[in-house]
């Protein structure tokens, strides 16, 4: 049985689907699902990430929660990362804090990742570390937490809500014959969208429906010292169609081939900062003016000094990638929760 078969058969049964439950099933079912299954990441993959693209990433957001260990007092604490990939940014993150006295043996590293074949590729990754995987937020420790997420909230499933004369019409996925195709349900009256209604009909907006629990659950735990810091594509108010599917590198129909492609939605920024829980959401950063203000310049030059050739043409190169703005330097943004009334970590504004 292909996941495609499945969808069908479960489309046959129960009518056509949401497109969360669409998203859920491609990229999270446990046998076919595309995470569940493969390592995606890399030149080799489907897509690559910024802790891919260079270590400094990794060392200039572990530098940043240092500080904020430093600035708090904090004392024990745990290190978590939602989504960690291939371990990377968490590998990059740690190396850079050894340089902060007494941080190293203060850390208690915690993971959230549901990809079996992944967590493997981060247990070797992270190998001499005492490392803890969780399945959900739900179980990370309650005490202070520093945390990272990087491209994690892009993977959760998002609905659809297309904008019409009667209210709003779910998109759907459905199938004629072997063939998924997109269709609209039924007009139906939505409260969480009652801010939106001045939209022209036919726009749709995108609501993630796990995002409110999981960034919740973190600013709980952060309310009692410490930082989150979620990087992702996105901007502060869903409007419009993001879902994508990416395979090797390149775009593609979301729906041709369900499980064998990354699929991904631009986050609502809002909603993280709507539901920080008893922390405080910072103001938005682009992504290339956080890692400026984080010295990613001087990083990059120091790094320079060892390299020549080819390896030094891709760390310039790879410098631009994460900082230009027609790169991911303004698509990609930054928010971080901090305890109420502390300051936000460094390079972050209020
Ligand atoms: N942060 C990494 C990887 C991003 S890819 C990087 O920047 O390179 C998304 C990651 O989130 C993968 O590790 C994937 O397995 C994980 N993931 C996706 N949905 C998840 C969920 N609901 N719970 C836990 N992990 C999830």
């Amino acid at each position: 049985m292909t996941l495609r078969d499945h969808l069908l058969s479960r489309i046959a049964a129960t009518g056509p689907m949401t497109v969360a439950d669409y998203m859920a099933d491609c990229l999270m079912h446990p046998t076919m699902g595309y995470y569940a299954t493969r390592d995606p990441l890399g030149a080799a993959g489907d897509f690559t990430t910024a802790p891919e693209i260079s270590q400094m990433f990794g060392e200039l957001l572990g530098l940043c929660l240092a500080q904020v260990w430093l600035d708090q007092g904090l004392g024990r604490v745990t290190l978590a990362e939602l989504g960690p990939g291939r371990g990377t940014l968490m590998a990059d993150a740690l190396r850079a804090m050894r340089g902060v006295p007494g941080l190293a043996d203060a850390v208690a590293i915690h993971l959230v990742e549901t990809s079996p074949a992944l967590r493997d590729v981060q247990a070797r990754t992270l190998a001499g570390h005492d490392v803890q995987w969780h399945d959900s937020v739900d179980t990370l420790p309650h005490g202070p937490l520093l945390l990272l997420a990087n491209e994690f909230l892009d993977a959760l499933p998002i609905r659809q809500h297309v904008r019409d004369e009667g209210g709003w019409r779910e998109r759907l996925v459905a199938h004629t014959g072997a063939d998924l195709t997109f269709a609209l349900g039924p007009a139906t009256l939505l409260p969480e969208l009652s801010d939106r209604e001045d939209l022209p009909v036919g726009t749709v907006v995108e609501r993630c429906p796990a995002l409110p629990h999981i960034v919740s659950a973190v600013g709980d735990r952060v309310a009692r010292g410490g930082a989150a810091i979620f990087v992702d594509y996105g901007h502060w108010r869903s409007r419009g169609d993001t879902l994508q599917a990416l395979r090797a590198h390149a775009p593609e129909d979301p729906l041709a081939s369900p499980g064998q492609t990354d699929l991904t939605a631009h986050v609502d920024f809002e909603a993280v900062a709507r539901n920080a829980g008893f922390a405080r959401a910072s103001g938005v950063v682009p992504q290339g003016v956080l890692l400026e203000r984080l010295g990613i310049t001087d990083r990059a030059r120091a790094l320079a000094r060892g390299m020549q050739g080819a390896a030094l043409d891709a760390h310039v190169a790879a410098h631009r990638r994460l900082t230009d703005p027609a790169e991911m330097g303004d698509l990609f943004k930054a928010i971080a929760l901090v305890p109420p009334g502390a300051a936000s970590p460094p390079g972050f504004d209020e």
